[in-house]
């Protein structure tokens, strides 16, 4: 009980002030980075502000999670998509995005443990709260009128922002459709706020990993600073359940576009038994688009782990085809260059430009 009042509490007092935020840190607040806030807000919990101080303002924690002056840059925002992922138009149930045959995102929160300022969301308010429970029934009635999709994907916001009494309620609900067979997390807790990985939840988690064929949990981390001997542990508490861990990565410019970053986080993943799953080339991100780079430059980069890691500890390279076109492959075998031309998951040829201010 106590444990569990502890997570709230942490995320309950986290900074949203840009303010008190500074103040803690010690460092001059710019009139800039305060209007940058008022657009974007902040979220960051107590424990990661502290990190956030150790490292400095020219680290990598500062870079994911404090305001830039670039957020607002004119030139950069000219690039930048609202809505760079398309996924509205596949929402078909309350909270339920079906857009791959078989599998289907479930968003019953919009909050996170904090906000990274790369976010492909960051132009979304987060205002959507729990799904009542008239509108979960439609949820279930598309999942039980759909046998094609066999896994439901907890993603959002973070959904380990629910209490596990909720999302017991959830996953009690899809064990009664028998079409789905694979449940999914995708969260940012394990790394941010690992108090939330509480025995309760790992209890949860162990029971429902006989319940149904696989439980995974999708953890998202873009670099080895974020790791330290609290999350570390909970993460070696979670690798001994039959729960697959994967690891999810956004490779960032200026954070981790280097072969060297990549290669010692993905050692990390693998040394906590986190299989590097997926890493997503950046998005076009209005107000984050300082953090995209040129695919050349990120194929080049991947070539590189190819060389370098064995191919179970080497994640697939993908990018999101803006407008609702999905993800697809983003290294090429036969060249590093881009030819402006991607193939959709459906098989289309899709023409897809690179922003001229990164040729
Ligand atoms: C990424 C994604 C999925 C999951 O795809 P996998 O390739 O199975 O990881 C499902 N639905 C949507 C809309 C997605 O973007
Ligand atoms: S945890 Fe994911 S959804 Fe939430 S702010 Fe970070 S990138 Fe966005």
């Amino acid at each position: 009980m106590l444990e569990k009042q502890n997570w709230k509490s942490k995320l309950a007092h986290s900074f949203k002030n840009i303010k008190d935020l500074y103040l803690y840190l010690g460092w001059p607040l710019s009139d800039n980075i305060n209007d940058v806030a008022s657009k974007y807000p902040i979220f960051i919990p107590l424990s990661l502000a502290t990190k956030i101080k150790e490292e400095g303002p020219e680290g990598i924690l500062a870079k994911e999670f404090l305001p830039s002056h670039l957020e607002s840059d004119r030139d950069f925002n000219s690039f930048g998509l609202i809505d760079p992922i398309g996924d509205k138009s596949y929402l078909k149930a309350p909270q339920l995005i079906h857009r791959y045959y078989s599998r289907a995102l479930f968003t019953p929160t919009s909050i996170c443990p904090v906000h990274c300022r790369y976010c492909f969301r960051k132009n979304e308010l987060s205002a959507t709260e729990d799904i009542f429970q008239n509108d979960f029934e439609k949820t279930l009635q598309y999942l039980k009128d759909h046998a094609e999709i066999s896994e439901v994907i907890f993603t959002g916001g973070d959904p380990l922002t629910l209490s596990n009494e909720k999302i017991e309620f959830y996953l009690n609900s899809f064990e009664k459709i028998k079409s789905i067979k694979h449940i999914r997390f995708h969260t940012r807790y394990p790394i941010i706020l690992p108090e939330r990985i509480d025995t309760g939840f790992i209890e949860m988690m162990s029971r429902f990993s006989e319940i149904f064929k696989t439980m995974s949990i999708a953890i998202h981390s873009n670099h080895l600073n974020e790791f330290d001997e609290s999350n570390s542990n909970v993460i070696k508490l979670l690798a001994t359940t039959n729960v697959q861990l994967l690891g999810q990565t956004v490779l960032i410019r200026g954070i981790n576009d280097s072969e060297n970053a990549l290669i010692e986080l993905f050692e990390k993943f693998i040394e906590l038994k986190i299989r590097p799953y997926y890493l997503h080339h950046p998005d076009r991100v209005h107000g984050a688009m300082h953090f995209y780079l040129p695919i050349a430059r990120g194929r080049l980069i991947y070539q590189g782990l190819r060389q370098k890691l064995p191919g179970w500890a080497i994640p697939q390279y993908v990018i999101d085809i803006p407008e609702g076109h999905g993800k697809t492959p983003a290294y090429n075998p036969e060249d590093y260059q881009y030819s402006g031309k991607l193939i959709s998951k459906d098989g289309r040829i899709v023409d897809l430009k690179e922003p001229d201010l990164f040729v």
